[in-house]
């Protein structure tokens, strides 16, 4: 009897980075036959330490999706509008469907230089804009920034950080020389004491949530303040559930217990910084800076002992402090973080193992494109130059005619930007506009070129997560698909810019980068990051990496850490509670909040492609107070004068205040950022996500309430 030959699979383990959030797990890839079946880590991981997320460990399906961009799209209505082009390259160009036609690469890159071109001479460089997301590689990053600056002459290039952590990275590098976080994630396990202020981390960064998890449960030595209950709260010492837009008001307070109480550290303060003298006067005499003013707070009067508690036990004890965008997503984002960094400097509580401050970066190379100088003020290195124009200002110079061209990178802002309204209008009154992307996504439908590169796990490249840890990615599934930094380069080389856009491989780029980028990146070379790809290695890099920064200097232009006082701004929740406008019966005038939830990753173009992620989180939900069952029905609209939501569903939770709503924000079709305006952070322009007034509208009552 003959014996069917089965052949084995090809199978392989590579080593690489998860593509998701700023935590930046190492993961192990299983292939087989150029496919990923399974992805895990390694025990000895040291930043996932043997364990990943669902996103992480699950969410692979997209790489294989058949609804993945593989060939570029042309818009048919583009091609109309530019016959000239459409001449042109007619001969390489082929019918996709009602709305595109399609071609290779090198025929799509062709298109958009020969308009950008036009654009170019027509209107000048200034008129085409960047901008990207965070998701693709440092090579990547480098080379849109660099493409928008010399090949276009643009200065208007920013990443999505305009939206994120851009508030951490003013705040800090005002404060203490550096807008990044300054020690590793184990030094979770050598603190002493933890706050942890506007993140949910056990969902956004639940790698990092859980060592501080493992600590709080033996030490008791955690403080969680925000909004609402997260999950962390539960494990926490203090949970301190505080009114919306009070994060300046309660930092404040913390170093007025501090100063008040002289907890502060004298031979640090006199050693390593200054101003001092004149913040201590100002606090002391800070009309809000007492936390009695909490006890007339109606609904947070237990605040006014807790925050003292908190503010004691963070002086006298090792401390780090973590936070996410519930302090950058407001009015005072930038002043918040430095009233962090003030309480770091007078205590002590940084330059040293267990002791410092964190911003939880959300994507997972957000660090890494802020490094890279895809922001407007920065060159790579953080290097100074004239400024060009903010995403939000973009979208007005859009409005107003100034801006005719965008070429974006992986950023849905017409989904996860606010004011999407508005946004919608700027994009049709551009003349060209280019994405670059895994998926047809929000922004995609306003597109005239679409191209479809490679994602994470099919590439090699630079990611820098979010304790400035560089790990060199390598492809687990081979594809042919371009490189975001491919892209570039052949529309560069077509508008002329060979010269400077020469590179051949992703290691081109990354040795240019150590160049033009030396303070941080000069002894990162890739056979360095191969060799200590399971370390990783920690930037400034030269011989040796560094774990912790600000060990014997700030990185200030003086090495002193610099005190800067910004007085709480009275308003919103706690200007209504004190004058007796807040509570009442009406379903309007709720203070509504929004964040992530843990299957999810932002616009969830990736995890929605894997189902059982998808099937945990479907749609976008509600949670409301349990006292504000009676006021509306299970399914509400929320509506600002921005604009408002599709019809969400109510979950109705004692995790939220009363009065008080959050929902998350992952799927385009719940249209939440349809509420928020242009209200942002003072000097930084970061939306401000985190809070916005709603009127509730139960669903069926539109017609009525509208
Ligand atoms: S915590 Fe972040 S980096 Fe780690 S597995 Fe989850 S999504 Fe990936």
């Amino acid at each position: 009897m003959m014996t069917k030959q089965i052949d084995k699979p090809e199978r392989k383990e590579i080593e690489s980075v998860c593509t998701y959030c700023g935590v930046g797990c190492d993961i192990t890839g299983v292939v087989e036959n150029n496919k990923i079946v399974k992805i895990y880590a390694q025990k000895d991981g040291v930043v996932s330490e043997g364990k990943l997320c669902i996103k992480g460990k699950y969410g692979y399906d997209f790489v294989d999706a058949k609804d993945r961009i593989r060939e570029p799209r042309i818009r048919k209505t583009f091609l109309d509008k530019n016959p000239h082009i459409k001449d042109k390259f007619q001969d390489k160009l082929s019918c996709f469907d009602d709305d595109f036609m399609t071609g290779d690469v090198e025929t799509a890159t062709g298109i958009a230089a020969m308009k950008l071109a036009e654009i170019k001479q027509k209107y000048g460089g200034e008129s085409f804009c960047a901008i990207g997301g965070a998701r693709t590689s440092c090579e990547s990053a480098y080379s849109f920034q660099k493409f928008c600056r010399q090949t276009m002459g643009s200065p208007h290039v920013d990443n999505c950080a305009r939206v994120c952590h851009s508030p951490s990275l003013k705040g800090m590098k005002t404060t203490i020389g550096e807008g990044a976080a300054t020690n590793p994630y184990n030094d979770i396990y050598e603190t002493e004491f933890m706050v942890v202020i506007g993140s949910n981390t056990m969902e956004a960064h639940p790698i990092i949530a859980n060592r501080i998890v493992s600590m709080a449960r033996t030490h008791n030595n955690l403080a969680v303040i925000d909004v609402r209950e997260t999950k962390l709260a539960k494990l926490a010492k203090y949970n301190c559930i505080i009114p919306f837009e009070a994060n300046m008001l309660i930092l404040n307070m913390m170093a007025y217990v501090i100063i008040d109480e002289e907890l502060y550290d004298k031979s640090f303060i006199g050693n390593r910084t200054k101003d001092f003298d004149v913040y201590k006067e100002s606090i002391l005499n800070d009309p809000y800076a007492n936390p009695a003013f909490l006890s007339k707070i109606e609904g947070y009067e237990y605040l006014a002992k807790m925050v003292s508690n908190i503010a004691r036990e963070y002086a006298v004890k090792k401390s780090m402090i973590f936070w996410g965008l519930g302090i950058t997503e407001h009015l005072d984002g930038s002043y918040a973080v430095m009233a962090m960094t003030n309480l770091a400097l007078m205590t002590g509580n940084i330059g040293k193992t267990g002791a410092g401050l964190m911003p939880l970066r959300g994507q997972n190379n957000v660090q890494g494109a802020c490094d890279m100088g895809c922001l407007p003020y920065y060159l790579p290195d953080y290097q100074n130059t004239p400024s060009g124009l903010m995403t939000p200002q973009l979208v007005e110079a859009m409005n107003e005619g100034q801006i005719k061209a965008l070429l974006n990178m992986g950023e849905d802002i017409m989904h996860i930007h606010p004011n999407i309204e508005k946004i919608d209008k700027a994009m049709d009154n551009l003349e060209f506009c280019m994405v670059q992307e895994l998926f047809m996504t929000e922004v995609t439908k306003k597109a005239d070129i679409i191209i479809g590169v490679k994602s994470a796990y099919e590439k090699t490249g630079v990611y820098v997560n979010a304790m400035r840890r560089l790990h060199l990615s390598q492809p687990l599934v081979e594809s042919d698909l371009p490189d975001d930094w491919e892209v570039l380069t052949q529309m560069a080389q077509k508008l002329g810019d060979g010269d400077n856009f020469h590179f051949k491989s992703s290691e081109d780029v990354w040795n240019e980068v150590r160049v033009e980028a030396p303070r941080r990146f000069s002894g990162a070379a890739y056979y360095r990051l191969e060799r200590h790809r399971k370390r990783g290695m920690q930037w400034p890099i030269y011989h040796e990496d560094t774990p912790i920064l600000h060990l014997l200097d700030f990185r200030t232009d003086d090495g002193l850490g610099k005190f800067v006082y910004k007085q709480y701004d009275l308003r919103g929740q706690i200007e209504e509670i004190l004058e007796n406008k807040f509570y009442d019966d009406s379903p309007n005038g709720f203070y509504l909040t929004t964040g992530r939830t843990l299957p999810h990753y932002n616009n969830a173009a990736q995890t929605k492609r894997t189902k059982s992620l998808y099937d945990k989180h479907s749609e976008d939900t509600l949670f409301a107070a349990i006292e504000d069952e009676g006021k509306f029905g299970d399914k509400v609209i929320l509506k600002s004068e921005y604009g408002e939501t599709e019809a969400l569903n109510v979950v109705y939770t004692k995790k939220v205040k009363p009065k008080t709503l959050f929902c998350t924000f992952h799927h385009a079709k719940s249209r939440i950022n349809a509420v928020f305006g242009d209200e942002s952070d003072a000097l930084i322009l970061t939306a401000r996500f985190k809070s916005v007034k709603v009127d509730v509208i139960p669903v069926g009552d539109e017609v009525a309430c509208g």
